[in-house]
């Protein structure tokens, strides 16, 4: 499996403040923003910074720093778009698409965050 990070993905041009993006939260270690076409009322996309293709490669490259900064991220990320105590809607999804079969659109790891009303079911 090759890890090879394509620095024109719309992602890193966000990252770089090429492209304009709405933001949720930025850390040292990641970005959250909203999706451009939202699926749900709280729909939120949250990467690193690091130049990151998908999960695995983030997972078994990153540093520890990373790994917890991003994590940590991501809960906060939950508690700013109200989905994780029940202010809009009790509960979640996390989703991260990884490569042909996972349909990733986008080659720089991402985490959609997903909530604000009940979703179906989403294995297809
Ligand atoms: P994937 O299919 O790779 O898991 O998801 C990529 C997501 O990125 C899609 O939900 C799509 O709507 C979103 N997206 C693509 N281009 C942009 C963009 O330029 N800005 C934002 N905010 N979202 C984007």
């Amino acid at each position: 499996m090759s890890y090879a990070y394509d620095d024109q993905n719309i992602f890193a041009k966000i990252l770089r403040g090429e492209i304009p993006n709405n933001t949720v939260l930025e850390t040292e270690h990641a970005l959250a923003f909203h999706d451009i076409q939202p699926q749900a009322p709280v729909h939120i996309l949250v990467i690193p910074k690091g130049p990151y293709v998908c999960y695995d490669h983030f997972a078994l490259e990153a540093s520890d720093e990373e790994i917890i900064g991003f994590t940590r991220a991501v809960g906060e990320v939950c508690k700013i778009a109200g989905v994780q105590a029940g202010e809009i809607g009790d509960g979640f999804r996390l989703i991260s698409n990884s490569g042909e079969n996972g349909v990733q659109e986008v080659p720089h790891l991402h985490v959609h965050v997903l909530g604000g009303r009940r979703l179906g079911r989403m294995l297809q």
